[in-house]
């Protein structure tokens, strides 16, 4: 059996960040494993490739969550990545933070240390940000963040329409004011896609220290007593145990987490019991407090204007496939939100509960992911902080088995009035006098929904997960966290987990720079420990 220093689980947006970090160091032995190929899939590099790679079991688990008990019974479709870069080698590559209060609330809620002053050195850290160094923003980081390329006149007409219903323009949604509307930034670098696979892992893996195997699917954590020892793992079919002589550090993100605890015998007892797995050491916390945010997408027919879905279709196609591959500019190099807005649904609000993601095209279907012939845009009408909270647990102790998620999504009366304020508010900037030139029809909910049960249910048919699952092993210090403030897995000596899961409350915004910014301060206090 190989011994290693440290044992990561998961080369997602946490685990090649550890992984870099952690074997900068010569002396440290790091041993990387995912359960995915390597990323040679062509579409994860272009930007826009995006489309063809949310649904590809090659690449992705393809999860699904069990029926949604407020919404009719409906089965969320759930993708995460499983290649190297994990979720970061499929998602969005929207590059937001969230909040400063999201991490001020966080240290409040007893996670001393990660409030948003302790946390911004380590957004700083990982960033390559191409508008230059700043109080807020970094440069030299390994991860590119750049500003939209492909810019069109209806983000412009849709950003005054935002103005022209009270949203202020904000020109940078990561900066200590989160409200307001403008152009978003993307992990994006010179046109492609910025992974962590790609900043983090690429440079450092011809290092000597870091072993990085693919296709191995870490089975369980491996105990003596209370102490973590290593892992089980099968790779290419194949049984494997590999020794950690430091740590072992779970970061298979929000589901695979939780689920992996459980199958090491970690968790509820009873729940351990009737998989038929032995338990070594109760935490009642582990898979509870799911979060996430909930998106019911609105769709427009546009007139005058260019949008993504013409230009992806035909002959058109090809002209942008070839700007792309000679000049990497176009259609391809866009992130799937290049503008969004932050907003307040109630002006007593401190802070805004509500994101609006503006995709610049429009799904057929909303359930097919194919792209309308004709113009179109969406907006993903997105709830920040939903009170309703869910749960991941293993359904089997076959590890190769997906566990069984619940969300519990507009489980309160105020999570479904939020979902209606902001449903109007995106009805309304849509209706505004600069989108006046450009509105042809609003296509869903439609013209007949004209009152709020109207709005409800089309949220409650059509309304899904945004893939920012989070929370499920909780940082902090009450009886239901699973980590403490240095992310060790409370009672248990040698094991951490870093990755979403870790949040004790989601973040409002995408997930994607958070969890970056998790790993990067984990690193540093693993080193620094
Ligand atoms: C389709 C999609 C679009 C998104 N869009 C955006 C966006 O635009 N902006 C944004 O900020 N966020 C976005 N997100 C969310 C963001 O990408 C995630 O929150 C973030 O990547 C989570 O990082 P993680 O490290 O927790 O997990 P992941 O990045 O999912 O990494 C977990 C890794 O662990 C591996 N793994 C799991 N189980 C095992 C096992 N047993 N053995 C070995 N390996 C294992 C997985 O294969 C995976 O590679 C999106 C997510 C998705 C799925």
């Amino acid at each position: 059996m190989s011994t290693y220093d440290y044992i990561i689980v998961g080369a997602g947006s946490a685990g090649c960040v550890m992984a870099n970090r952690l074997s900068a160091n010569p002396k440290n032995q790091v041993l990387l494993l995912e359960a995915g190929p390597e990323d040679r899939n062509y579409w994860i590099h272009v930007p826009v490739g995006y489309g063809k790679n949310v649904s590809n079991t090659a690449v992705n688990w393809c999860m699904e969550s069990e029926p949604e008990e407020y919404l009719y019974g409906q089965r969320y479709f759930l993708p995460r990545g499983k290649v190297l870069g994990g979720s970061s080698s499929i998602n969005g590559m929207v590059y937001v933070r969230g909040q400063v209060e999201d991490y001020d609330q966080w240290a409040q809620m007893g996670c001393r240390g990660w409030s948003y002053d302790d946390v911004l050195p380590y957004f700083r850290k990982a960033e390559h940000n191409e508008r230059g160094e700043s109080e807020i923003h970094g440069v030299g980081g390994p991860l590119g963040v750049s500003d939209v390329i492909d810019k069109s006149i209806i983000y412009d007409a849709m950003i005054e329409a935002g103005q022209e219903i009270g949203i202020p323009y904000n020109d940078d949604i990561n900066g200590r004011v989160q409200e307001g509307i403008g152009y978003h930034q993307a992990t994006i670098r010179d046109g492609k896609r910025c992974s962590t696979a790609v900043a983090y892992l690429n440079p450092a893996k011809k290092r000597p220290n870091l072993r990085v195997e693919a296709d191995a699917q870490a089975k369980h954590v491996i105990f003596e007593g209370k102490r973590a020892v290593g892992v089980a793992y099968d790779r290419k079919g194949t049984p494997q145990e590999a020794r950690a002589g430091t740590s072992v550090i779970l970061c298979g993100g929000a589901f695979a987490s939780p689920q992996l605890l459980e199958l090491s015998g970690v968790g509820q007892p009873e729940r351990l019991k009737d998989l038929g797995i032995a338990v070594t050491h109760e935490l009642p916390g582990v898979g509870e407090n799911l979060q996430d945010h909930f998106v019911v997408r609105m769709r427009w027919r546009i007139k005058n204007a260019e949008t993504l879905n013409e230009r992806v279709h035909g002959l058109r196609a090809l002209g942008e496939g070839i700007k792309y591959y000679l000049q990497r500019k176009g259609a391809l190099t866009l992130p799937t939100l290049p503008i969004g807005a932050f907003v307040r649904t109630r002006p007593e609000l401190a802070t805004p509960d509500v994101q609006f993601q503006i995709f610049p095209g429009s799904y057929k279907a909303i359930e097919d992911r194919k792209l309308d012939k004709e113009p179109g845009v969406t907006n993903g009408v997105t709830m920040l902080r939903l009170e309703g909270r869910g749960h991941v647990h293993a359904k089997s102790a076959d590890p190769k088995a997906q566990p069984g998620i619940w969300h519990n999504m507009l489980a309160t009366e105020n999570d479904r009035r939020t979902t209606i304020a902001g449903m109007w508010m995106a009805r309304r900037m849509m209706e505004a006098p600069a989108m006046q030139p450009y509105m042809s029809f609003e296509m869903t909910p439609g013209p007949e929904a004209q009152d709020d049960d109207a709005f409800l249910e089309y949220a409650r048919r059509t309304g899904a997960s945004n893939w920012h699952p989070a929370g499920t092993c909780k940082m902090g210090t009450d009886p239901m966290a699973v980590v403490d403030p240095s992310l060790k897995v409370h009672g248990l000596d040698g094991l951490r987990v870093v990755d979403a899961s870790v949040m004790p409350n989601v973040v409002c915004g995408n997930t994607n720079a958070p969890t970056i910014m998790i790993a990067e301060k984990a690193a540093d206090m693993i080193l620094a420990s």
